[in-house]
This record gives structure tokens, C-alpha cells and sequence, in this order.
């Protein structure tokens, strides 16, 4: 029999580990608990063949899969407020995510932030959504005061993909696609450096694989230095896009109702309104100069 004291005792240990459990998780989300304001943002861009490389199971949300649009250009993984130095805020706000927001930006969110995965991600609190929530509420979420709302967000996001376009860069340096060269690191970094005079930061797989690399932004989206890369050896790689191995067949699409319902809505465009990157009071407008649409597929 335990005494009352002592079932005291056990009572705050056991409510002491539940909120530590609650407040920090091992995937670097913190839920509920006050966050310091953020220092800058990193615009995260993915390698879309590294992406698909393990990619066996197909579904209509996969981009690996889409036969005519597979994307063949470093494509949207997220902006993330970050901190200096190490860390970052994440889930900030109890908002969910709310397609219907994003609308009219939905054609250019599918095309250029697509998901190379199957099914649903967790986010905060383990709900689980499409990849475009997850980033919007790990990550979106914790923009203030810069950004405030969802729709923003999206719109933030694609403007400045469309302002650097990182794939430009490293082609006009003769950093293109292929399975067998490799190139120094050192060339990789000063391609862009030679574009947009700032460092960015590169993430690899084995052997040097490129799968992301990092833009940096002030508060202002003015860009700034990246912090130094780590995961990348002395040559790395930037491999072609391969069809993913494997049967892609129909009967093993997977995909939940809600993603479909995502995948399959148009953009509902108002008639007076020329354009989704329209400029509003609320946009910068020198994020907007210079913001063009990037070739097809
Ligand atoms: P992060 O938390 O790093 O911003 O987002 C990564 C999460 O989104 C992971 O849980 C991952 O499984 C999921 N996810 C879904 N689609 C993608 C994708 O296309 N690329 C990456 N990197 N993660 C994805």
C-alpha cells in the first residue's frame, strides 16, 4: 500500500513528466507553451527526384506519379520562422488548416508545393492532414508578427519561389540534372551566391545527394546568409527524375477522400480579378517585382 504523502508525491511526478511530454516532443513540435517571436525565415525547396527515390506506391495526390507534371525543378517544401542559432517555434496557434482559404492560389500550391508522399501527415496535436497543413500549422502558424493569416502565408511563399528561382541559378552555372557527375559543394553554393549574393544551405542524403536547399529571409524578405551547411560532403550530387520503380497500379491508389477532394478543386477565380498575384494592400509590393511564372513542365 502506498501512504497519502507519498501517493502525493507520485501524483506531481507523474503530472511534471505529462506536461515536459506535452511541451517538447521528440519531432520538434512544442505545443502549448509561449514562444519567443522568431528571428528570420528559411524558404525551403526540395529536390523532387530525390524525393520520388523510394517512392514504390502510387496515389493521385503523389507528384512522383503524375505522369505529364512530375516536377523537374526544386519544388516548395515550406517557410519556416526560424531562430538563430539553433531551433525554431512550431505550432503556434490552435488555427487548423482551412482549404477553402487558399483557393485561388491552388493551381500554383499543387504545381509548385506538391507532396511526394502517400496519405496523411501528423501535425499538431496529431491531427493529421494534407502536407500543406502540416507546413501551415507546424510552421505557418509561427509567422507572427510577419505573417498573420493562411492565406498569406501561401501566397508569401509562392512570391518568393517565384522571385528566386533556385534551379535557374544553379542551370546558369552548368549545375544541371544528372546521375553521373558530381559536383564540389563549393560550386553548388556559389551558383546561388552568384545569383542572389547571399549563402545558402544545402541538406543531403548518402553519398552526397542533394535533397534541399535553403533560402534565407529577414523579417523584411530581404534574403540574408543561411547558416553553414552540415549534412553535405566536399561533392554532391543532383540526380534526374526517374519514374518511380514499381507497378503504379490503379487498384493501389491511395489517397483519402479529403486529399482527393484537394487534388481535384479548381481554382474558383472572381471575374474581376486578373490574377491571384494581384497585388492587395496587404502585399509587398517588392516581393511582388520581378515575381514571374515559372515554365511548364
Ligand atoms: P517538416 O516537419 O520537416 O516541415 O515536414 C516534413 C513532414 O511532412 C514529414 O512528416 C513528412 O513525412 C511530411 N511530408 C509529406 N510530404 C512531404 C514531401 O513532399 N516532402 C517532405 N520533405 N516531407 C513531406
Amino acid at each position: 500500500m502506498i501512504k497519502a504523502g507519498s501517493r502525493r508525491v507520485v501524483f506531481v511526478v507523474v503530472v511534471v513528466i505529462g506536461i515536459v511530454v506535452v511541451v517538447v516532443d521528440g519531432g520538434g513540435f512544442t505545443v502549448g507553451k509561449e514562444q519567443r517571436e522568431f528571428d528570420y525565415f528559411i524558404l525551403a525547396l526540395q529536390w523532387p527526384s530525390t524525393s520520388c527515390t523510394n517512392v514504390t506506391v502510387c496515389c493521385t495526390t503523389n507528384a512522383c506519379c503524375r505522369r505529364a507534371v512530375s516536377p523537374t525543378e526544386f519544388t516548395i517544401h515550406g517557410l519556416w520562422p526560424k531562430y538563430e542559432g539553433k531551433g525554431w517555434p512550431s505550432c503556434c496557434t490552435n488555427e487548423t488548416f482551412d482549404e477553402t482559404q487558399i483557393r485561388s492560389l491552388f493551381e500554383d500550391v499543387d504545381k509548385y508545393w506538391p507532396t511526394y508522399r502517400c496519405g496523411l501527415v501528423s501535425s499538431c496535436d496529431n491531427r493529421k492532414g494534407s502536407f500543406w497543413a502540416h507546413q501551415y500549422e507546424k510552421h505557418g502558424t509561427c509567422g507572427s508578427p510577419v505573417i498573420l493569416q493562411e492565406y498569406d502565408y501561401f501566397l508569401t511563399t509562392l512570391t518568393l519561389f517565384y522571385k528566386y528561382n533556385v534551379t535557374e541559378a544553379l542551370e546558369n552555372a552548368e549545375i544541371v540534372a544528372s546521375d553521373t557527375k558530381k559536383y564540389p559543394i563549393q560550386d553548388v553554393l556559389n551558383a546561388v551566391h552568384s545569383a542572389f549574393k547571399v549563402n545558402p544551405k544545402l541538406a543531403c542524403v548518402k553519398k552526397g545527394i542533394i535533397k534541399e536547399i535553403y533560402l534565407c529571409f529577414d523579417k523584411q524578405f530581404k534574403l540574408r546568409d543561411c547558416d553553414a551547411t552540415k549534412s553535405c560532403p566536399k561533392s554532391v550530387k543532383l540526380p534526374k527524375f526517374h519514374k518511380p520503380h514499381g507497378k503504379l497500379n490503379r487498384s493501389k491508389l491511395i489517397g483519402t477522400r479529403r486529399e482527393l477532394k484537394m487534388s481535384s478543386m479548381k481554382p474558383k477565380r472572381n471575374p474581376n480579378e486578373k490574377s491571384h498575384r494581384r497585388r492587395t494592400d496587404k502585399e509587398d509590393p517588392s516581393l511582388l517585382r520581378g515575381a514571374h511564372k515559372r515554365r511548364t513542365y
